[in-house]
């Protein structure tokens, strides 16, 4: 058994360690290139959301470096997150790849165990006793790489927008991050980390009080900068603070359900969007909407709302949103993403909305 799973932002780093640490066999998926982008879009047709296209593609490169065991998070409806394992699974079989196929419910309930449990009982031959004693402690490193990879993407972040090197930022970052991936245990991720931001506080700053900004929108697209075009690191240069909306254990703590305080925040959430938005539109788009009232009332500058083409959710958001700034006086980017030919483009529209920004902060813009 070889498992794979698709490239999400730095998720390969915590799913590693928990192959790894249960003694699993894996295959990292190659990183996601223009030839990923034209597996997935050749292999389906245009209408389908872009993140699809694009893990599909991831699968069928990590097919072919030898993997046979797809681990894939699932969701529920209304959104067509809750059909991409059965879309996906279905075009790989038709391609002829033979596989075995594992998906992570977006809601862990006894519906998602049932899910699994025809695709398990074949891997469950393949596991050794010491494989499942070992899946607890593998379990609680890869939460911890994720919490400190999280950490120091935040950090980076904060640092890049005051950074006289922007650039020495991104250097440190992709260095920290290199070392928490070949940490082995919990401790020694933990200094990975805590080197990293020693490191990044290190670094001289120029002073000037940077923009913030929220960036809001669908889920692959805020966390895979592969996708978002890497929108946060361009903003961070022209001195621009990203913070995300959610982070990837943001959304395993939605799935948990083990934490009450997610429940209280999704209600409050709700309810900042329901001024413009009464019903439940599902997957991010209430989120979206909220983030940006949200956002506005603790003081942001503005908000980057980042969607692929053709998703149904936030394109409705998109619509609010443009309300909602207009109402609120709250500067909305919104990057329509699909193909990877608009970076001269998404650099213009960044200057833009900084120069809109900084001329609201400072009073020459109403
Ligand atoms: S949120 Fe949008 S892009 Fe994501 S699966 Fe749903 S429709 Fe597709």
């Amino acid at each position: 058994m070889r498992i794979t799973f698709p490239n999400l932002g730095s998720m390969h780093i915590f799913c590693k360690a928990i192959a790894e640490a249960a003694g699993i066999p894996y295959v990292l998926p190659p990183p996601t290139t223009e030839r990923t982008r034209e597996l997935g879009e050749f292999h389906t047709n245009e209408s389908v959301c872009l993140p699809l296209k694009i893990i599909l593609g991831n699968f069928v490169e990590a097919l072919e470096a030898g993997a046979d065991t797809i681990v894939m998070v699932g969701s529920g409806p209304p959104c067509r997150l809750g059909l991409y394992d059965r879309v996906i699974k279905l075009t790989l079989r038709d391609l002829g790849y033979r596989f075995r196929w594992l998906t992570i419910p977006g809601v862990f309930n006894w519906q998602a165990f049932l899910q699994n449990h025809d695709e398990a009982r074949h891997l469950k031959h393949e596991l050794r006793p010491s494989n499942y004693a070992r899946f607890p402690g593998a379990l609680l490193l890869g939460w911890e790489k994720m919490r400190r990879c999280e950490e120091m993407e935040r950090a980076a972040a904060r640092k890049r927008a005051v950074a006289a090197a922007p650039a020495e930022v991104d250097a440190r970052l992709a260095a920290g991050l290199r070392e928490l991936d070949q940490a082995r245990t919990r401790r020694e991720s933990a200094a990975a980390a805590r080197r990293t931001l020693e490191a990044l506080d290190r670094l001289p700053e120029t002073g000037r009080r940077p923009l913030r900004v929220r960036m809001v929108g669908e889920v692959y697209t805020v966390l895979e900068p592969g996708i978002n075009m890497d929108i946060e690191r361009r903003l961070g240069h022209l001195g621009v603070e990203v913070h995300r909306s959610s982070y990837f254990s943001t959304h395993i703590r939605r799935g948990s359900r083990l934490d009450p305080s997610v429940k209280r925040e999704r209600a409050r959430l709700l309810e900042l969007a329901r001024p413009w938005l009464k019903a439940d539109v599902g997957a991010e788009c209430n989120f979206s909407v909220a983030e940006a009232v949200d956002a506005h009332r603790s003081g942001f500058d503005g908000v980057v709302h980042v969607y692929p083409f053709s998703c149904m959710p936030e394109t409705n958001a998109a619509t609010v949103l443009s309300a909602v700034g207009a109402e609120l006086g709250l500067p909305v980017l919104g990057l329509v993403l699909d193909r990877q030919d608009m970076g001269p483009r998404l650099d213009t529209l960044a200057e833009a909305f900084v120069d809109v920004m900084r001329f609201r902060r400072e009073g020459r813009m109403a």
